[in-house]
Formats: C-alpha cells, structure tokens, sequence
C-alpha cells in the first residue's frame, strides 16, 4: 500500500490542475464530468482519504465524516458552503476550505447581466427573433424597465455585493444594500446606501440577493417580502435557490406582485425541465453560473487543489471556513 496520501476529486479536473497534486499523493477522481458522483462511491472513497475535493452538489454531512477515519480536509469549490455541515467538520477536526475572492468579480458580472436581461427584456427579445416573431417596429414594442437612474437593493452585501454596487454605480444607478452588520466604510468610498430589509425591498426597483444560505437567509424572501415590492421591480437571486420560498415568488409573479426576476439558482437542481418558472417570459432563469468563466473556475480549482496540498503539508490554508478548529491545532 502506497505510504501517500489520498484525495478523492468528487468531479472531473482537467489533468494540468492536478499534476501537481500527483506529485506527492495519490489522487482518485469521478471521471464524469455532467454527473455527480454517486452517494455509494463517494462513501467508498472518503474511507480512503486523507482529503476531499467536493462539488456543491455533495451533501458533506455526518456519514461522510464518519466514513472518512483518515479525512483531514475537505475543499470545496465553491464560495458557498451550505452543502457541508461546518459544524459537525469542526467536531470531526476537518477542515473546510473554499473559494472566496476569485470568483467576486466573474459572479458580480453575471448578477449584473441577469439584471440588464429581466430588465431590458434580452431573453425575451432573444427567442422573438429566433422564432421568427419579429414582425415590425412599433414604439412599445419589446419596451423594457431601464436600469440608468434606477434603484438596486443589494441584500448581503458581501464581496459580490460591492462588487456588483460597483457595476450598479457605473450605470448611474441609485445603489441600497442592507446587511446584519452596516459597512461605514463602503458607504462612504461608494457613495451607497445602507436600508433595513422591509425598506430596502420597498424602495428598490431591483432587488439582489447575495448572501450565504444559512439558518437566518433560508425563505427569508417570502409572500409578504414580494407584497412589499414595487409592483415594477423585479427580483434577481445569484446565492441560493432556498433563500427564496419559490411557491411564494412564483404566486408573487402569477398576481402581479412583481414585474420579474432573474434566477441563477433554484432549489432543486437542475431545475426540473416542466417548472412552471421556465414557461413564464418575466422569469429569465440561468444554469448557477455565476462564477461560470474559463478563467475563474481555473483559478477555483487551482485554489481548492492549494489549500488541500498546504493542509496535507501541515502549513496555512489559503481559505478555510472553519479557521478557529485550524488555529487551535
Ligand atoms: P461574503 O463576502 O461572505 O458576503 C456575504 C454577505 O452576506 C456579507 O456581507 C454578510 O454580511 C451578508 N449576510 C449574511 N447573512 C445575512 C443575513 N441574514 N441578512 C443579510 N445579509 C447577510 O460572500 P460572497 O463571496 O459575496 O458570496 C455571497 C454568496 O453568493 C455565497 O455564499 C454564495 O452562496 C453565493 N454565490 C453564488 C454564486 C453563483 O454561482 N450563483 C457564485 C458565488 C457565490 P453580514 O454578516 O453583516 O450580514
């Protein structure tokens, strides 16, 4: 048996991003790269392990972690981590890594493009003109919501929030934000607003979502949030499908409550192809590819790959989330 340690890669990499791990472990990977691996296997696997290299779409709970006798770390790729159960890690003595900062501005880009789309009706527009729908111009003819001189309610304002208000201000846009903490210092280097949550989503005629899913933001938009928005607005979520209540929006976008929304995430994913969200033309709704560009996802990779090899190697990670259990060594 090999003296080397073992990382299980739970999704297929491209060979450059693990040559170097390959250098000092042996490394296992799923070869699928459309299907995540399934439960047994990835059970099997974690028993050998001295680290995981794990996909959102693994739930990482207490089955894992017992499976997993030799598990030292786990990366996931990803800035989310609400599919791991960071306590239970931090009770195992695992720790948690992710992607922060790498993929800020590549999912800022994406949170803004959504918003021009539902605004501007691109989506829409798109499949008009492929169907061969284009009959003429007229003056209401495809006529969307502008975006210039415009309110965006920024809910979680983290890095992706500033980055996106960044974005916001560029198009002269009116930007609010409302967090559990105010960020004194980004208001007054941005020039943005700080708002409780009610009148963040009274006043915006676009409301983001980027927060993490935790406890506190799961279903926090519910029936009675979208029954405070402006029957104009329209809502964007670029976190995670379960911050929303999608009975509630869905009902909010069948009455009117809300002109639209834009959603990179769903509760259930991949979203089941007959929801009704996918056959109405005020939802524009996205395969969660916020971080999606070539380069941002070589640089996720290439961090999760790091941090495994500076753990194994008993060094400093670059980005762990359970970072006290890692000092307390
Ligand atoms: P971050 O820097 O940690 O920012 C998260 C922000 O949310 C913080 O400012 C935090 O501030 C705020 N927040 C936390 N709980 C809150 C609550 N209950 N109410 C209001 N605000 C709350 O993280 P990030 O890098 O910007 O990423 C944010 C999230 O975006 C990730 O966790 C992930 O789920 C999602 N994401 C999605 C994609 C995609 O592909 N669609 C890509 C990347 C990230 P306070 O602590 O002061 O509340």
């Amino acid at each position: 048996m090999s003296s080397k340690p073992y990382i299980y890669i739970t999704r297929k990499l491209p060979e450059e991003i693990i040559n170097n791990l390959c250098t000092f472990a042996d490394v296992g990977m799923w070869e699928k790269e459309e299907e995540p691996v399934p439960r047994e296997i990835l059970l099997q696997e974690t028993k050998k392990a001295d680290a995981l290299l794990t996909m959102l779409s693994d739930r990482i709970d207490e089955e894992i972690f017992q499976a997993g006798e030799k598990l030292k770390v786990i990366a996931n790729l990803a800035v989310g981590y609400d599919n791991i159960d960071i306590e239970l890690a931090t009770k195992y003595g695992i720790a948690v890594c992710h992607t922060p900062d790498v993929l800020t501005d590549t999912t800022a880009d994406l949170a803004f493009s959504l918003l021009l789309m539902v605004g501007r009706r691109l989506a829409e527009s798109v499949e008009l003109v492929k169907s061969g729908e284009w009959k003429s111009w007229s003056p209401l003819f495809m006529a969307g919501t502008d975006i210039h001189h415009k309110t965006i309610g920024i809910v979680g304002m983290g890095k992706i929030g500033e980055a996106l208000a960044k974005r916001a201000l560029g198009f002269d846009m009116n930007v609010l934000y409302h967090n559990r903490h105010r960020k004194m210092d980004v208001e007054k280097a941005l020039g943005v607003h700080y708002r409780s949550f009610p009148d963040l989503v009274t006043e915006s005629d676009y409301v983001v979502c980027l927060t993490p899913l935790t406890e506190e933001t799961r279903g926090m938009f519910t029936k009675d949030v979208f029954r405070k928005m402006k029957k104009t607005a329209f809502f964007i979520n670029v976190a995670r499908g379960a911050v929303v209540i999608e009975e509630d929006l869905l009902l909010a976008l069948r009455e009117g409550e809300i002109a639209g929304a834009g959603l990179d995430v769903f509760e259930k994913e991949p979203i089941d192809p007959q929801h009704p969200f996918l056959k109405m033309k005020n939802v524009v709704a996205l395969p969660h590819i916020g971080s999606a560009s070539i380069e941002t996802r070589t640089a996720m990779m290439k961090l999760c790959c790091r941090n495994i090899e500076l753990i194994l190697k008993n060094e400093k990670p670059i980005s762990i989330v359970n970072e006290a259990m890692f000092l307390a060594k």
